[in-house]
């Protein structure tokens, strides 16, 4: 079911989310998460985006043939280089900014299915883990951009806090 996303401003988005425990809701709730991100036109979303404080989030990425569905996730490792890319948020709309990351992750978690999985990620597929990772921990990307000197986008987040989105659309490829 298509759910409402959650936007910035609202306190869900900055708590630490729960271990996800429950095996009955599982199927309902990765259904919900996929349908509201296809629908958003996203390649990722985590659950404290449609409300929902547990550790679980989705992605799919079409240009690489590859979607996973991530629950109780654990980062062990971060290697690689550091990596500078614009990326967006589907709880931040009409927004993006520059973001540096590592470029290989190892990460464990349980898919839909509770089968367990170690790997490791490199490039788009990493940084849209690392994002959606984040959003487990109530981290948002604005927090990891120079935003102190971003008069502009400092604006943009007053405004969606104030809920004032009439002039706001959507450009960018948003997780
Ligand atoms: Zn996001």
């Amino acid at each position: 079911m298509i759910k409402p996303i959650v936007l910035y401003g609202n306190k869900i988005l900055r708590q630490p989310c729960l271990p996800y425990n429950t095996v009955t809701q599982t199927d309902e709730l990765v259904q919900d998460l996929w349908d509201t991100m296809y629908n958003a036109n996203g390649v990722g979303l985590a659950a404290p985006q449609i409300g929902v404080e547990f550790r679980i989030f989705v992605i799919d990425l079409p240009d690489e043939k590859w979607k996973e569905v991530f629950i109780n996730p654990r980062i062990i490792e971060y290697s690689g280089d550091d990596v500078i890319v614009d990326e967006a948020c589907l709880s931040i709309p009409s927004m993006s900014a520059i973001v540096s990351r590592k470029d290989t992750i190892k990460i464990e978690w349980y898919d839909e299915y509770w089968t367990s999985h170690v790997e490791e990620f490199s490039g788009l597929k990493a940084r849209v883990i690392q994002h959606e990772y984040d959003h487990l921990d109530g981290i948002l990307y604005v927090d990891r951009t120079n935003i102190k000197y971003n008069i502009q986008m400092i604006t943009s987040l007053q405004k969606l806090q104030r809920r004032d989105l009439d002039d706001m659309h959507i450009k960018y490829p948003v997780i």
